[in-house]
């Protein structure tokens, strides 16, 4: 199934990242003049991302996607060809104007996410970030044109790698968000 392409730095297979990685730099895809974002320690959560929000390299089935917290992000150069894609999503997605990466998207409105940002690991100048451990959304790239009947092979292949495919959030990140409804509903005690 090494036929089936997921994203660029997956389809060799899954690099493991470095217990010694303390943080690097994003570096956009602009030739000039090139958005540079510092992210300061290990990332988490990293994974195979199907939605059709995230930003992907072209051709790429699924972006590689994971979360720091937003007080761990410092725009370094260029920060003013930032802009957000859509500023009533959850995600405040800051995109280069210039080549369209995504450099880090936010999260400020209340919710579980709050005080996280996302970042795509791909983008970092250094070696040794936190491999990716699973795919998320993955029936969604059905809706950024893939064709149903492909769907097999790209589950299959996400095994392969060792990304077990969920179609939301793994359940890890699911029981987090639900748990945090819950003790906002009061369902549960905080
Ligand atoms: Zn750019
Ligand atoms: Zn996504």
């Amino acid at each position: 199934m090494a036929s089936v392409s997921i994203h660029p730095v997956l389809d060799g297979g899954v690099k493991p990242g470095s217990a010694a990685f303390t943080g690097g730099t994003l570096v956009c895809a602009c030739a000039d003049k090139p958005v540079k974002v510092a992210i300061k320690g290990q990332i988490a959560h990293n994974h195979a991302c199907g939605c059709t929000k995230c930003w992907k390299p072209e051709g790429a089935r699924f972006s590689v996607v994971a979360v720091t917290a937003h007080e761990n992000v410092t725009v370094l150069e260029n920060g003013d060809k930032l802009a957000v894609v859509d500023p009533s999503a959850l995600i405040q997605r800051h995109a280069c104007k210039g080549c369209g990466v995504h450099m880090y998207g936010p999260v400020e409105r209340d919710h579980a996410f709050k005080g996280l940002a996302f970042i795509h690991p791909e983008r970092f100048q250094e070696a040794g970030w936190a491999e990716p451990g699973f795919a998320a959304f993955v029936s969604s790239i059905i809706e950024a044109g893939v064709d149903p009947s492909e769907m097999d092979g790209v589950r299959g292949r996400l095994r392969e790698l060792g990304l077990e495919p969920y179609d939301c959030l793994s359940p890890g990140l699911m029981d987090y968000i639900a748990t945090w409804t819950a003790k906002k509903s009061g369902v549960l005690k905080a």
